[in-house]
């Protein structure tokens, strides 16, 4: 579904990514690990189209999207959850559901907006609310609640356990594993490398803008130099 072909993305001159390959094949959860600094959210920005490489080439259902911008990505399936979620603070919860279908015009925007809010039943309890006053794993699921606004056949999440309590961490793996389980496909970048491991079907390793290890999640969480460098022990 998703073909990422030797891609090397610039700050300036500085080099983050250096020829990075992936796949990401329908109705799967891919992840990517590596340590800080290692390229993973520069990674979700140059396919989110955030960010454009200079050499590769990026595919998506067999076309070309390498220069594409963000809303042309939307448009084609492709919604990124951001790393710190951005979701907009000074609007309730119910227009930031509203913004991530801002694009469409069909007429199941509103029965959309039931089904996300069936899913996170905690946004329908706070739609009124402004998005600032929510917890923090509550805007992590308003973020990923309007990700799906857009009806992505690819959902794009960057660290979304980032500053969150064990228990809410939780909660965030298993409904990434339902969103997937209900047919979208997913590719993650997470911290918490064993949990996301053990909800992925592949992953990847990155190291300094490479991509030094790939493999089956299940071979991944045996591997004892990435249990040692990633899983903790
Ligand atoms: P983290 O988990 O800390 O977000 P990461 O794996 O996502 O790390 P990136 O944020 O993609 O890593 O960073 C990759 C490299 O690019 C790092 O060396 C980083 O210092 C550099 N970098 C990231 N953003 C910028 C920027 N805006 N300007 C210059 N260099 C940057």
């Amino acid at each position: 579904m998703l073909k990422v072909q030797g891609i090397s993305t610039y700050y300036g001159k500085i080099q983050a990514l250096k020829g990075i390959s992936l796949e990401v094949k329908e109705g799967t959860i891919v992840t990517i690990l590596g340590a800080n600094g290692a390229g993973k959210t520069t990674t979700m920005n140059t396919i989110s189209g955030l960010l454009h490489p200079k050499e590769g080439k990026i595919s998506f259902q067999n076309e070309d999207i390498t220069k594409l911008e963000p809303f042309q990505l939307v448009r084609k399936g492709i919604a990124l959850v951001p790393e710190g979620r951005a979701i907009l603070t000074g609007m309730t919860v119910l227009e930031n559901l509203e913004m991530g279908a801002y694009h469409r015009n069909d007429k199941e925007v509103k029965q959309d907006l039931e089904m996300v809010m069936d899913r996170f039943p905690i946004l329908r309890e706070r739609k009124s609310q402004l998005g600032g006053t929510l917890s923090g794993g509550q805007q992590q699921m308003l973020a990923i609640a309007r990700a799906l606004m857009s009806k992505p056949k690819l959902l794009l999440l960057d660290e979304p356990s980032m500053g969150l309590a064990p228990l809410i961490v939780q909660d965030i793996f298993r409904i990434v594993k339902e969103i997937n389980t209900t047919g979208t496909t997913v590719l993650i970048v997470e911290q918490n490398a064993r949990q996301a491991l053990k909800i992925a079907d592949y992953g990847y390793v990155l190291e300094t803008g490479k991509v030094v290890a790939e493999g089956p999640a299940a071979q991944l969480l045996e591997d004892s130099s990435i249990k040692e460098a990633y899983l903790g022990h």
